[in-house]
């Protein structure tokens, strides 16, 4: 029986039973009408007890099940009360989109992802997707990649969105450049790869390639700052094909953000080191995302998936015990809805409404804007300086006025100058430099400004550095109310679908069934074995002398 606690709200969420059940009969053929219906929808609460918040339900076949949303309730509640309710701008209504309940029904989408290939040159644990472990391959042809952004772009009302090309490993795809050049052609300018970096490690030219097909920015997996808190990914050499890579790919002029998996008790020390590895090296953003179990995590004991559980407001609590500034979870960390009001802020400006926005649900996105010296490298939450929270307000009551041209202009810049506390501002920090990074700011959401990324990051002596959170959702805590106003989509055959429902509810292994690119066995026969590097393996790089980490 379930403890007493407060009931913060009701939502619906699924059985993991149920779920769990669901997903073997779609691998073992089952059609995904099933999925459609998804039988193991059940009602769930989220409830706060003892200062902490969780998602209680209860299955009248499989029973009780209770899992953590946030360690902390009081940054749950900021989050849930800062937050910006999505718009119902996106309703994509093609039957290719119907994905049952799962189907994204409202919001408007931030990240599109393209898993090009679930081969992988890596054998982690944890890996969310179970790269390697498998016995079939989905690997998509050039050919259904290209009606793939053909209809990502050809969405009404799309938003400009970041293109996210992941896996498996997407370096592994033989079409990667091609597929780069293909979105450019198409219009897309946000593009991205989510890579282990070893292709870039290995292939000094690789980086510079990529940029010249259109790649904008690359996300690098990165767990820790040691080869030991790497252990996990099986490399032995883990740190150094990291900074191999960072010579290639920062050489090549490309963005990079960090994307750390945070693990409980795993890894959970690391944190700090991280965002301080980020600004030594100059580096543009840093994603932590907590583990979602699925894949192969989906079957560990409740025992350990309770121990490895991290949440958000974890997150900012370990992070301001481990830097050395002060780093608040209750002044300086916003749901990243909350700054979806600069995208509609630049859609004034512009004229239009093609600027990025963020509607993620509070529970899905937080981040906190760092302030960063780019001389020094010295960091500052800007909420420390700023009054955040009363801008945003102003910027709500500035849009819902009929400006525009100077007067607009002029009401942002009142707006600024009412916010700025200089008096908790770091060092040689100006009023000027908090309008350029406004600017920054602007041109971060809308790529038609001349120079966009330029401007966005290379200007003015700080910019903006933003740590984010990103929690996805597993069978244990997903919240359907999330799901269908999903920002982080995955572009696929069958549509585009939650990033949450995909992996976890069983589209995944639809999508992978339907089209079956070829059994494991077949594909050897076909294109050989490649090189997996885990175990301990080493991975041949070479580095720069001095760059040594450790
Ligand atoms: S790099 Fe690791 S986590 Fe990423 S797909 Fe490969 S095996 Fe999975």
């Amino acid at each position: 029986m379930f403890q007493p606690a407060t009931i913060l709200r009701n939502t619906l969420s699924l059985c993991p039973q149920c779920g769990a059940e669901t997903i073997n009969a779609i691998a073992q053929g089952e059609s995904p009408a099933t999925l459609r219906d998804h039988a193991g929808i059940i009602e769930a609460q989220i409830v706060e007890s003892g200062g902490q918040v969780f998602m209680r339900k209860r299955c009248k076949h499989h029973g009780e099940f209770e899992d953590l949303l946030a360690s902390d309730s009081a940054f749950h509640n900021r989050m849930e009360n800062l937050a910006v309710p999505p718009e119902r701008e996106y309703r994509p209504d093609e039957p290719l989109h119907d994905h049952g309940v799962m189907s994204v029904q409202y919001g408007t989408g931030t990240f599109i992802i393209f898993d090009l290939t679930n081969r992988c040159n890596m054998k982690c644990d944890p890996c969310y997707m179970d790269a390697n472990a498998g016995q079939d391959v989905h690997e998509l042809s050039l050919q259904d990649i290209q009606s793939i952004l053909d209809r990502a772009a050809t969405v009404p009302n799309r938003r400009e969105v970041n293109l996210l090309f992941s896996g498996g490993e997407p370096t592994l795809s033989p079409h990667f450049l091609d597929t780069l050049a293909y979105a450019r052609q198409l219009g897309f300018k946000r593009l991205h790869v989510a890579t282990n970096g070893i292709r870039f490690a290995q292939e000094p030219d690789f980086a510079a390639k990529a940029k010249r097909a259109g790649l904008h920015g690359v996300f690098l997996q990165i767990d820790g700052t040691t080869d030991e808190t790497n252990a996990h990914r099986g490399i032995r050499n883990f740190m150094d094909v990291k900074i191999a890579a960072l010579e290639h790919i920062l050489g090549a002029g490309l963005q990079v953000t960090l994307q750390t998996a945070i693990v409980n008790g795993l890894n959970t020390d690391q944190v700090g080191r991280i965002v301080q590895f980020a600004l030594d090296k100059g580096l543009f953003g840093v994603i932590f995302q907590p583990i979602m179990f699925a894949g192969r995590d989906r079957s560990v004991t409740p025992e350990v998936r309770h121990a490895r559980r991290y949440t958000l407001s974890h997150l900012a609590h370990d992070l301001a015990d481990q830097v050395v500034w002060d780093w608040q979870p209750l002044r300086d960390w916003f749901p990243a809805s909350a700054f979806s009001l600069l995208g509609y802020l630049s859609d004034r400006l512009r004229g239009d409404h093609r600027s990025m926005v963020c509607t993620a649900a509070p529970s899905s996105a937080v981040g906190s804007p760092l302030v960063v010296n780019v001389k020094t490298g010295s960091a500052a939450p800007l909420a420390r300086f700023f009054d955040v929270e009363g801008f945003l307000g102003d910027v709500r009551r500035i849009i819902d006025q009929d400006l525009d041209g100077f007067g607009l202009i002029a009401a942002v810049q009142t707006a600024i100058d009412a916010r700025f506390d200089s008096a908790g501002a770091p060092a040689n920090f100006t009023r000027a430099d908090l309008y350029q990074l406004h600017e920054q700011s602007m041109a971060r959401v809308n790529s038609s400004i001349e120079g966009w990324t330029d401007r966005a990051y290379e200007s003015g002596e700080w910019r903006l550095l933003i740590v984010l959170g990103m929690w996805f959702q597993d069978l244990f805590n997903l919240d359907l109310r999330s799901i269908q106003a999903s920002t982080t989509v995955v572009a696929t055959e069958e549509g585009e679908i939650s990033f949450c429902a995909y992996n976890s509810t069983g589209w995944r292994e639809a999508v992978e069934r339907i089209h079956l690119t070829a059994t494991l066995s077949e594909w050897h026969r076909q294109h050989g074995r490649h090189t997996i590097f885990a175990g301990g393996k080493l991975v041949p790089v070479d580095i720069l002398a001095g760059s040594r980490s450790q």
